[in-house]
C-alpha cells in the first residue's frame, strides 16, 4: 500500500512534468493538500512528509482538525460553499478562503477578520461551466465584485479559482483553464493566484497557469463521505 509519503513524491512529480511542459518554474505551481473527510492523523503524516498548505471544505470538520493540530506550524485554506453564518469562524481560523463568490460573504469576511491577523487571502470562485455548475460567480459578474472585493479591508483580493466541469478531453480542459486565465487578465488589478486543478486535471490546469493546485484523492486516497 502506498503510503501518503509515497504520494507526494507523486503528485511532485507530476507537477514538476506538467510545469517543465510548458516552460514554468515548478516552483510557481503550489501544492494545497484537501484533506476533507480524511482524520487529523492524515494531515500529520502530510505535515511530516513537507506540506504545510490544507484546504478544508467544512467547517464544523475543519475546526476539529485544527484543535487537534496545534502543535504544527499548519495554513489552512477554506475551499467549500460558504454560507453567512460561517463565516466569522472562517475569518477567525483560517489564512486563505478560495471560494468567495457573493459580496454578501466577502463584506462580512472583511469586517469579521481578527485585526491581530494578517489580511485573509481571497480567490474569487467564477463559474466557466455555466449551468453544470451551481457555485462560482458568472463571468459578467466578475469584474464588478473583483472591483468591490478589492477595497476592503482586512482581505488581499489574490486571484480566482474554478471547478471547471470535468471532462477526459484535453483540448476541452485545457480550453476551460484557459478562460479562467483570460478573466483574470481582464481584470485591471494585481492578482497573483490562479486556484485550480484536482487530482485528475492538474497537467491541463498547470498548463494555463495554476499557482495553487487544490489535491485531495491523489495524496489521501478515495473519500469515503459514508465515514464521519
Ligand atoms: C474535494 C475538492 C478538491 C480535491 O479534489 P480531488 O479530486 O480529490 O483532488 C479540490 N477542490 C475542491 C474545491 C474540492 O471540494
Amino acid at each position: 500500500m502506498s503510503t501518503i509519503a509515497d504520494n507526494i513524491g507523486l503528485v511532485n512529480d507530476r507537477i514538476r512534468t506538467a510545469a517543465q511542459a510548458v516552460q514554468r518554474d515548478e516552483t510557481s505551481v503550489h501544492l494545497l493538500a484537501v484533506s476533507k473527510t480524511k482524520p487529523a492523523q492524515a494531515v500529520r503524516e502530510a505535515h511530516a512528509a513537507g506540506l504545510r498548505d490544507f484546504g478544508e471544505n467544512y467547517l464544523q470538520e475543519a475546526l476539529g482538525k485544527q484543535a487537534e493540530l496545534t502543535d504544527l506550524p499548519l495554513s489552512w485554506h477554506f475551499i467549500g460553499p460558504i454560507q453567512s453564518n460561517k463565516t466569522r469562524a472562517i475569518a477567525e481560523n483560517f489564512a486563505w478562503v478560495h471560494s468567495v463568490d457573493r459580496l454578501k460573504i466577502a463584506q462580512r469576511l472583511s469586517e469579521q477578520r481578527p485585526a491581530d491577523l494578517a489580511p485573509l487571502n481571497i480567490c474569487i470562485q467564477v463559474n466557466v461551466s455555466g449551468e453544470a455548475s451551481k457555485s462560482g460567480c458568472t463571468p459578467a459578474d466578475l469584474p464588478a465584485l473583483a472591483e468591490a472585493i478589492n477595497r476592503l479591508p482586512r482581505l488581499k483580493l489574490r486571484g480566482l479559482m474554478a471547478i471547471p466541469e470535468p471532462t477526459d478531453d484535453r483540448a476541452e480542459q485545457d480550453a476551460a483553464f484557459a478562460k479562467v486565465r483570460d478573466l483574470q487578465e481582464s481584470l485591471n488589478l494585481k492578482l497573483d493566484t490562479l486556484s485550480m486543478g484536482m487530482s485528475h486535471d492538474l497537467e491541463s490546469a498547470i498548463a494555463q497557469g495554476a499557482t495553487w493546485v487544490r489535491i485531495g484523492t491523489a495524496l489521501f486516497g478515495a473519500r469515503d463521505y459514508g465515514q464521519p
